[in-house]
């Protein structure tokens, strides 16, 4: 199936389930056409993770907890629009693996902008969240820019996502006590 295949089913399921996914397809906005792409619940996470290492399914549905008819929904989107590939690893029994293509590479990207913007606006204190994207040359952080804060050199393929050193990192729903946002 093609990529141009797969958005018409994307197309029609939306309009099979009304109100379950946003509409737009009346936005003329590369934003919006990605956002259609990687916005649905869970995709750029799983997408994350494979820049962590992660291959399997079991792999992402332990490190998620994501329902694991939904986790196997996003991967089978992510191959059919070409961002990952299934490769073979086991033949009996059938098990597939899944990487990131080239287009699914180029995320990283759209994955440092939003980062960027997590740990600037976000994720502001002490705290701070539990994966840093760290600079592998000189270790420092990026932060607001995909430039390195230590060493001022702009983000490359030597910039990796890894966990804090001291284990530390505050979740999502710990933060959001602590600024006293609600989360309904
Ligand atoms: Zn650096």
């Amino acid at each position: 199936m093609g990529c141009g295949d797969a958005m018409a089913g994307i197309a029609q399921k939306k309009r099979r389930i009304m109100g379950r996914s946003a509409d737009y397809s009346g936005e003329r906005c590369a934003i919006a056409a990605a956002i259609d792409i990687v916005g649905e619940p869970w995709t750029l996470l799983i997408v994350r993770n494979a820049f962590l290492g992660h291959s399997r399914f079991e792999q992402w549905q332990k490190s998620l907890g994501v329902a694991r008819n939904v986790l196997a929904a996003r991967l089978k989107r992510l191959v059919a629009l070409g961002l990952m590939q299934a490769v073979v690893y086991s033949e009996r029994p059938l098990r597939h693996e899944y990487v990131l293509t080239e287009k699914g590479r180029s995320l990283k990207g759209v994955l440092v902008a939003l980062y960027g913007w997590g740990r600037q606006h976000v994720y502001d204190d002490n705290d701070g969240p539990f994966f840093e994207l760290v600079h592998d040359d000189c270790k420092g952080i990026f932060i607001t820019q995909p430039k390195c804060e230590a060493c001022g050199e702009m983000i490359d393929e030597h910039s990796v996502l890894k966990a804090r050193e001291d284990g530390r990192g505050m979740t999502l729903s710990e933060l959001y006590v602590r600024k006293g946002i609600g989360v309904d």
